[in-house]
């Protein structure tokens, strides 16, 4: 049966899930992440892996953080959205539980799932990218992930598109997950509420005219019932979304680029929008082939998916 646990920690909540050799969850547990703190985090992470096992210490435990981790997968060298800062966090959650963890990007989980079991089988070389907090991002080629020389790789959602443009977690200004990701939604989404813009009466009522109430899901939700202002926000996000990844294709040349996380699978139209401004902006487009631009197939569950899967193989 192979099964392992994966567990996937990003900036709101910590998803864990029993999965089999095929990728299949068969049993799912959650905690919310708990903001800033690191022993806390960690002690909710053992809660969650405590409560699949039942008792089991022998299955498998991957875990894919929102974080940046060294090239050998012990530690946390940093994270803008969690509280690790250069930690030994395999050692700390080994001890903890005394037993063997497996230690990865969210991300680079998210994208080997995908890569392995979903919509980048079969290519020589995926880009997968993670929308949620912020925006996460793997590369696959040859059949492993990408780490890059020490570990890092692939954090697309930290290159600057925006010169002097809004300020980051991770030290810079004007990164590409400021303009698309769930906070980046939220933040233009309560900007639209504060300003008192008469467009924005649906999205006012649904956080009772506080923006600090704001949240990207509310926007995502709105913006599929046919909410205008919802709508227009998605499609600027859109267009961000398709400029960084025709950057990404310039580079790297991925046969798909996959889009997942909470954001990237609860939005289509977000999709469609940045296939047609990748489309536009592609170096040398019409004489090239274009990469295909596809949602995640497993969804918002291809951290958790990945992670447990990368609990089997060697790192
Ligand atoms: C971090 C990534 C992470 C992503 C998604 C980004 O801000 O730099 O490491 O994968 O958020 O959670
Ligand atoms: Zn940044």
């Amino acid at each position: 049966e192979n099964l392992a646990i994966g567990i996937d920690i990003g900036g709101t909540k910590i998803a864990g899930g029993i999965v089999d050799g095929n990728g299949q969850i068969l049993r799912r547990s959650f905690r919310p992440t708990p903001g800033q703190n690191a022993a806390l985090t960690e002690d909710a992470i053992a809660a969650v892996v405590n409560e699949l096992s039942d008792g089991n210490q022998q299955l498998p435990v991957g875990i894919g953080a929102a974080g940046w981790i060294n090239r050998s997968g012990s530690h946390v060298l940093f994270s803008p959205h969690l509280a690790w800062r250069d930690e030994p966090v395999l050692e700390r959650l080994e001890a903890k539980m005394n037993r063997k963890i497996t230690l990865n990007n969210d991300a680079d989980a998210a994208g080997w799932a995908e890569h392995r079991f979903g919509a980048a089988r079969g290519e020589e070389l995926s880009v997968c990218l993670t929308l949620g907090t912020g925006i996460g991002g793997a590369i696959i080629f040859d059949n492993r992930i990408l780490r890059g020389s020490f570990g890092v790789a692939g954090e697309f959602g930290h290159q600057t598109l925006v010169v002097e443009g809004h300020r980051c977690p991770c030290g810079n200004r004007g990164c590409w997950e400021q303009y698309v990701s769930g906070n980046a939604l939220g933040r233009e989404a309560a900007e639209l509420v504060r300003l008192n813009s008469p467009r924005a009466h649906n999205l006012r009522e649904a956080c009772s005219a506080d923006p600090a109430l704001v949240t990207g899901a509310m926007v995502t939700s709105l913006a599929a019932n046919g909410d205008l202002a919802c709508m227009e926000l998605i499609e600027e996000m859109g267009h961000w979304l398709g400029l960084g990844i025709s950057n990404l294709a310039a580079v790297l040349d991925p046969g798909v680029v996959v889009i997942g996380g909470g954001l990237g699978s609860a939005s289509t139209s977000l999709i469609a929008t940045a296939e047609a401004t990748y489309r536009k902006l592609l170096p040398g487009r019409g004489y090239r082939p274009y990469a295909r631009i596809v949602r995640a197939q497993l969804g918002a569950d291809a951290g958790l998916i990945g992670a447990a899967d990368l609990a089997r193989h060697d790192r």
